[in-house]
């Protein structure tokens, strides 16, 4: 089995949003909702200030708070890519996965079940790259799976400094910030 991670070069992204416009297109995410997002941390203090922009989303944690607590077995890790999804005819929107989650990525949909990003699994069933990666214009997001030693993805993380958000939850996340 695939276990399908991301590693986003922080180094390249300019904080353009288009990859959270192509997946508000993609996924069909409603008014007021996101699958992903921008955050800018500033560190340091001049003149020796360091910018570094994260396009977040779902970490598809290998440890998952938001699978356990589920009582339905709506959210669950798929036997494609280990990624994390939710099944919305099991889901009956108890928000307790919101609540578990460490990174505050979920929602509930207005349809009524719990939504979040999927990796686009729809897609790269298909042989395609996830939507925000497709068109990310300086090319900062990688895809790939962890379990190929032979992965763009595995090269990377051996050859660059990274980073995963929050280590101390424990989940350890499947989203790499390059350094
Ligand atoms: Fe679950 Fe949150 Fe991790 Fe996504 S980021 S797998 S919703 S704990
Ligand atoms: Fe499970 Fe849905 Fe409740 Fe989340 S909101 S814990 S997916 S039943
Ligand atoms: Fe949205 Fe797909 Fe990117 Fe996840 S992988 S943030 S669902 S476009």
């Amino acid at each position: 089995m695939a276990r399908f991670a991301m590693a986003i070069d922080t180094k390249k992204c300019v904080g353009c949003m288009d990859c959270v416009v192509a997946c508000k297109n993609e996924n069909s995410v409603p008014e007021g909702y996101n699958r992903d997002w921008i955050v800018t941390i500033t560190e340091g203090k001049y003149p020796d200030v360091h910018l570094e922009i994260q396009s977040q989303r779902c970490n598809h944690c290998d440890n998952t708070p938001c699978v356990e607590c589920c009582p339905t077995g709506a959210s669950h890790v798929n036997d494609v890519g280990a990624v994390v999804l939710v099944d919305h005819d099991k889901c009956i929107g108890c928000k307790a996965c919101l609540a578990a989650c460490p990174y505050s990525a979920r929602f509930i949909n207005p349809e009524g079940y719990a939504d979040k990003c999927t990796f686009c699994i729809h897609r790269v069933e298909k042989g395609e790259m996830p939507a925000c990666v497709n068109v990310c214009p300086t090319h900062c997001m990688h895809f790939g799976d962890l379990d190929d030693p032979n992965s763009e993805i595995n090269k990377l993380l051996a050859s660059r400094k990274f980073h995963q958000l929050l280590p101390e939850a424990g989940t350890n996340p499947r989203i790499f910030y390059l350094t």
